[in-house]
């Protein structure tokens, strides 16, 4: 009787587990090698530019070539593209005619951050500081008393490049932005969260030694202009033409006595950028044509040159099935693409805003995600049950531990991702990533087992379908 009641629970019941209570040696091994590899991708690649730089110092290592328009291409060929710095797409191109589609893999690099503002440098009571202008959907109270790097580009009036990196290395000097002391802070206290710290007092502390051997006013900002001429050849002016983003310091750490979880800035979405590349990597003569995107922009709307809705990445598939005599529209049609992006893990401090039985947990693989959006699914791609139904099979077929997300309660909130813009190129487009823990924080948690099925799941599809 007993015996019997099972079978059907077997049978009919879905039953999700932690991946842990069905992990392999061999892919426990795998994981904790992903792991350490990851890590290192996230300390080289603390912006947009610098995930672009180190894809391809990776890729050439690994016989990619950079893509010229017109160049012959054969199967097992591996090229990228670098569009202005900013993203990249590689591919490895495919037994099969492109007119057969394509499996591609869009995730984005850019994180939420404090850009410099244009005219950013100031002087008040004697200390210096920088004006930011915050980049992305970040929670301003978070932002005060963490120890901040600076990293971007600056272009000199005669037009040259001189790269700004401080606060990475042991011995580098490092930026903070200065909160209230509890003592006075009664008032402030009284505020909304989302009030309390205001954008315009996001100001990084830079300096305060007055220049001594000069006269007037605003000695500690003239020191600070003589620190960056002497250094870089800045002047005032050039930080018009500059990018220089504060982002989190500190390296990416093991979290937990059994070291099962990664906290870090800037997983949303390096976490699953670099699962695609690692899954590209694994990819030697694909039946499809095989994609990887590092999108730029995704946090603010995909919009601009380097961002999702941009030619950019229409302009290479197109220069790619030229060479094939192919069309880009039959291209577009045959292909499928994960969009690949994290998502919201359950967090029992904040039970309230989940719906427990339709929220990604940690270790329970990697989510997909059928819609994302808000107020009733609004602004999101929807896929359908066909490509739904397409992964999952895909999935079970190769030892993906995955799971299904929705990102919180109905009303709670909401987001988006690149997927639609893929969707509305006429590409079959899923929604799928890493559960994350504090989304968008200046340090993220996501575990080691999920962004391994994350990398899994997307060579899955780049050697399967
Ligand atoms: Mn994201
Ligand atoms: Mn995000």
């Amino acid at each position: 009787m007993c015996e019997k009641k099972s079978e059907w629970r077997e049978k009919l019941v879905y039953d999700p587990k932690n991946g842990f209570l069905s992990l392999s040696e061999e892919d426990r091994a795998g994981m904790e090698r992903y792991a350490e590899d990851y890590k290192k991708f996230l300390d080289n690649s603390k912006t947009e530019r610098k995930c672009v730089d180190y894809a391809i110092e990776l890729a050439e290592q690994r016989g990619f070539r950079e893509y010229h328009r017109g160049m012959a291409l054969q199967a097992g060929d591996k090229v990228y593209f670098n569009n202005r710095g900013k993203a990249i797409m590689l591919a490895v191109i495919g037994e099969k005619s492109l007119a057969e589609g394509a499996n591609i893999g869009a995730a984005h690099t850019d994180a939420p951050r404090l850009d410099l503002k244009p005219r950013p440098l100031y002087e008040d009571s004697e200390m210096a500081f920088l004006k930011t202008h915050y980049y992305g959907g970040i929670r301003k109270y978070q932002w005060p008393t963490v120890p901040l790097e600076l990293h971007g580009v600056v272009v000199l009036r005669d037009g040259s490049v001189v790269n700004v990196d401080v606060g990475d290395k042991p011995e580098d000097p490092q930026f903070i932005i200065c909160d209230l002391l509890p003592h006075l802070g009664r008032a402030q206290s009284q505020k909304p969260l989302g009030e309390a710290i205001a954008a315009e007092n996001l100001n990084l502390l830079v300096g305060s030694e007055p220049l001594a051997d000069e006269e007037g006013k605003d000695l500690v900002k003239l020191q600070v202009l003589k620190w960056l001429y002497e250094k870089y050849g800045i002047t005032e002016e050039d930080f018009i033409s500059a990018e220089i983003s504060a982002v989190p310091a500190g390296h990416a750490r093991d979290i937990g006595f059994d070291r099962s979880l990664i906290a870090a800035y800037g997983h949303d979405d390096r976490v699953c950028s670099y699962a695609e590349l690692a899954a590209l990597f694994d990819v030697e003569k694909p039946e499809k044509t095989a994609v990887c995107i590092f999108a730029d922009k995704e946090e603010i709307g995909s919009d601009g040159v380097s961002g999702m809705k941009s030619a950019a990445f229409d302009t290479f598939m197109e220069d790619l099935c030229e060479g094939q005599g192919v069309s880009l529209r039959a291209c577009y049609e045959k292909s499928f693409c994960l969009s690949a992006d994290v998502t919201a893990a359950y967090d029992p401090a904040f039970a309230d805003v989940f719906e427990k039985r339709n929220s990604a947990f940690i270790n329970y693989g990697i989510g997909l995600c059928k819609y994302t959006g808000s107020g009733g699914k609004g602004g999101a791609s929807d896929a359908s049950a066909e490509v739904v139904g397409l992964v999952r099979k895909l999935f079970n077929e190769n030892g993906v531990v995955w799971q299904m997300a929705e990102l919180g309660k109905i009303d709670a909130g909401g987001g988006g991702t690149v997927a639609k813009f893929m969707a509305e190129r006429n590409i079959d487009t899923l929604d799928a990533g890493v559960p994350v823990l504090s989304m968008h924080a200046p340090y993220e948690t996501v575990s080691k087992l999920d962004c391994y099925m994350t990398y899994k799941g997307m060579k899955a599809i780049f050697e399967k379908r």
